[in-house]
């Protein structure tokens, strides 16, 4: 069975790893580095970047993800973890994990009370996907090798780079578990990746 993990240390956490567990694989619940050596891909939730790097640093936890992300393990990187996956973010000076060729902006759809819902036309899901937006970021440069998936009033809000998948939105809370499954096949049909070809030829 894949075992997924999802980054507990702030956010939106249960609501994932029920969404993990619907697509029939384990969810593994991470808050020490130990623990990403035994995944198959990993989640980033929604929360507060800012925040959830405050966190990430005191759990010394910075260098192994990204040692994670760089091995070329799969990353779902879901509103404030698609900023934590960007290479950019607009307005400041550092990215986070900076692994996926994407430059992101914050809060690009208004303020906390501005959160809403809308339906979706994903690329690869058939009928609308109901996203909710909260304090939501957008793509606003996508790198050559990125495939943007959806766009939402002219903005890109979910996109896939090699074993990365980030969106702007809470994929999570409705209980609709199609773009969780998208990510579970993604891992599940991933080509060998170079390294890895490589060394099963020797
Ligand atoms: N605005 C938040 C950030 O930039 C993300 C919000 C969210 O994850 N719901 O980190």
């Amino acid at each position: 069975m894949m075992k997924i993990g999802v980054l507990a240390l702030q956010g939106a956490v249960r609501e994932h790893v029920a969404a993990i567990q619907a697509g029939g694989a384990e969810a593994v619940v991470v808050k020490k580095a130990a623990q990403l050596e035994e995944l198959d891909g990993l989640v980033l939730p929604g929360g507060e970047s800012t925040a959830m790097r405050r966190l990430i640093d005191c759990a010394d936890l910075l260098e192994p993800l990204r040692a994670f992300a760089d091995a070329g393990k799969p990353v779902f990187g879901t509103c404030a973890g698609l900023v934590l996956l960007a290479k950019e973010i607009e307005g400041q000076e550092a990215a986070h994990l900076g692994v996926m060729d994407i430059t992101v902006a914050r809060n690009s759809f208004g303020r906390q009370v501005d959160s809403f819902e809308a339906d979706l036309d994903i690329e690869g899901i058939d009928e609308p996907f109901p996203a909710v937006f909260i304090r939501a970021p957008h793509i606003v440069r996508a790198g050559a090798d990125v495939e943007v998936l959806c766009e939402y009033q002219g903005r890109i809000v979910l996109a896939k780079s090699g074993p990365f998948l980030g969106c702007s939105f809470h994929p999570e809370l409705t209980g609709d578990h199609r773009l969780m499954q998208l990510f579970l096949d993604m891992i599940e049909n991933r080509e060998l990746l170079p390294t890895e070809a490589h060394y099963s030829k020797i």
